[in-house]
């Protein structure tokens, strides 16, 4: 029997309608260094409608892609409102990705028109020459004539550009599957694979994400927005914000632990979300320039594991909440969060607090090995998939061809990731399985030995990462990067560690870096760690 309900589509241009309408005193404000430039959620509806128009007068029609090369910022966030509003598929590029990654993406995804941040217009430069499909490109707050660009390249100036456009625009009714925005994976353990999001994945993701289940937005928040808005969307604070009305605080290109916290004691933000080395920064410059953080209700991390110690530090010494989230590109973001479980005290919530968390309803969730589902009893340790609507069913090909179909398995996606789910439903996960180091048969944790090693208190970071050995096929290897002024040896770290891994586990090799390398989204990157190592080009101690 068919229901009696309306059959209203899920739609983002109906979203920021919305945000124009109910949300009139919530705000985007962008940090420039110095001082904030704001504009209401009403005005950048407007902003918004011009700019749909303008594009729609550059030829821009539904699925073509228009993609940006921006810092979070205010003009981004018209960008990611306008364009699937239209019909039309955002797609934001990963400014720090190397030239010829950007350029292989660009040409997958066919990416028609690019609208560029005026400072990034000299790196823009040096790869739109090889961008095939590129017509226009549309520079913000900048110099146009700064781009030599060719002479099958249009080049606009984005106020210019939308002047004189009307300030509403007559937004399709669109199919909520029809394609809305496209992200690629950021690439930390192989090439990039674009995941190609719907109107009704974004809508229903970003509900999610306002409920007190995910981040708890309300219009009372300030939302400093640190992750990158070409890292999954934002893990879709934008779209979660208009839902909410929640304000977002955008730092532009000023992302260093100083300029961020400069930003935050300007601005006040309620919460904020970044990858957990961002945080460790931030901290690490509160030790120097303290600040009162009283504002922030809760920061969330995610991205990669949160190292317990950082999630200690920010909470005992700053008062500030830190909420673990899992997620993946290919899930929209937000696969889990660690909210712990209403009954448990303090102490019996930490465990939960440092898991990756319980699974929202609209993700459904399995642990396999060697083709076997495996219990759900917090023993059992398996690859996780999951499925749902707000997941990806294959990967973005241009030729239409299923691309990545190993990634799949019969209709779940395989997230690479290796972890154990508790009889209560929380996820713990172990490492991604291409980082596990699997030493004489057995497995070790890399991300165990991490955490173990950055709760010494000499220690600021620390990566370990699996290399070739004689006798036990792969053994682990520490890259150590110490706190300024500490004097920690290789036998006081080991020591320090023996009291929470097993002794076979304990790794021989360590190294003392001044920086452990990072991915373009700020994770580890164990990737160069380990093509470094075989080089030869970092300084291995060798323990007894
Ligand atoms: P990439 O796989 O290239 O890094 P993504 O940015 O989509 O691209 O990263 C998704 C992956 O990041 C996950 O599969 C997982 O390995 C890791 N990850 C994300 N959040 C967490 C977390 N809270 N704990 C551990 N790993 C995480």
């Amino acid at each position: 029997m068919l229901s009696t309900m309306q059959d209203e589509p899920l739609s983002l241009g109906r979203l920021l309608r919305y945000a124009g309408e109910a949300h009139t005193a919530s705000t985007v404000t962008t940090w420039t260094g110095g001082t904030t430039r704001s504009r209401s959620y009403p005005e950048l509806a407007a902003r918004a409608a011009q700019l749909a128009g303008a594009l729609t007068k550059l030829g821009v029609g539904a699925f073509d892609r228009v993609a940006t090369f921006m810092w979070n910022n205010n003009e981004h966030l018209e960008v990611y409102s306008a364009v699937p509003a239209m019909g039309a598929v955002l797609h934001a590029l990963n400014i720090r990705l190397f030239p010829e990654q950007l350029v292989f993406i660009a040409n997958h995804a066919e990416d028609r028109v690019v609208v560029v941040d005026g400072s990034l217009v000299e790196t823009f430069a040096k790869v739109l020459p090889k961008m095939r499909t590129v017509r226009h490109v549309v520079v913000v707050n900048g110099d146009v004539h700064a781009l030599d660009a060719p002479p099958s390249v249009a080049v606009h100036a984005y106020e210019d550009l939308i002047a004189g456009e009307p300030t509403t625009f007559d937004y399709p009714v669109l199919d909520e599957r029809s394609a809305a925005a496209m992200c690629y994976t950021s690439g930390t353990t192989g090439d990039p694979k674009g995941v190609v999001y719907s109107h009704r994945s974004l809508y229903l993701h970003a509900m999610h994400v306002t409920t007190p289940s995910a981040m708890s937005l309300s219009a009372r928040d300030r939302c400093l927005a640190v992750v990158p808005m070409f890292h999954v969307n934002a893990w879709s604070l934008p779209y979660a914000a208009f839902v909410s009305g929640a304000s977002l605080l955008m730092p532009d290109q000023f992302l260093q632990p100083g300029p961020l916290l400069a930003f935050m004691a300007a601005a006040r933000p309620t919460c904020a979300a970044a990858v957990p080395t961002v945080w460790t920064g931030v901290l690490a410059r509160l030790e120097q320039h303290p600040q009162d953080l009283s504002h922030l209700r809760e920061v969330v991390v995610g991205g990669s594991a949160v190292p317990p110690v950082l999630m200690k530090a920010f909470e005992d010494q700053h008062g500030v909440r830190v909420l673990h989230g899992w997620g993946m590109t290919e899930t929209s973001s937000l696969g889990a969060v660690a909210h712990p479980p209403a009954w448990a005290s303090e102490d019996e919530a930490w465990p939960y607090r440092v898991s990756q968390g319980l699974f929202p309803p609209l993700v459904e969730h399995r642990l396999v090995d060697d083709g076997n589902v495996l219990p759900q009893d917090g023993e059992a340790l398996g690859e996780l998939e999951v499925r749902g609507p707000w997941i990806t069913g294959s990967y973005y090909s241009p030729t239409g061809e299923l691309e990545g179909s190993d990634a799949f398995d019969d209709g779940w996606l395989r997230t690479g990731d290796v972890g154990r789910i508790s009889p209560d439903g929380y996820l713990t996960l172990a490492d991604r399985a291409k980082d596990v180091i699997k030493s004489g048969g057995e497995w070790i944790s890399s991300v165990d030995l991490e955490n173990g090693v950055m709760s010494h208190p000499d220690v600021a970071e620390a990566a370990v990462f699996g290399v070739p050995d004689e006798k036990w096929d792969e053994r682990p290897c520490v890259a150590v990067v110490l706190r300024g002024g500490a004097t920690a040896d290789v036998e006081a770290l080991r020591d320090h560690l023996a009291g929470s891994c097993a002794k076979w586990q304990l790794p021989e090799r360590w190294t003392f870096v001044a920086e452990v390398p990072k991915t373009s989204v700020g994770k580890f990157d164990k990737k160069t760690l380990r093509q470094q190592y075989a080089a030869g080009d970092l300084e291995v101690v060798l323990a007894d």
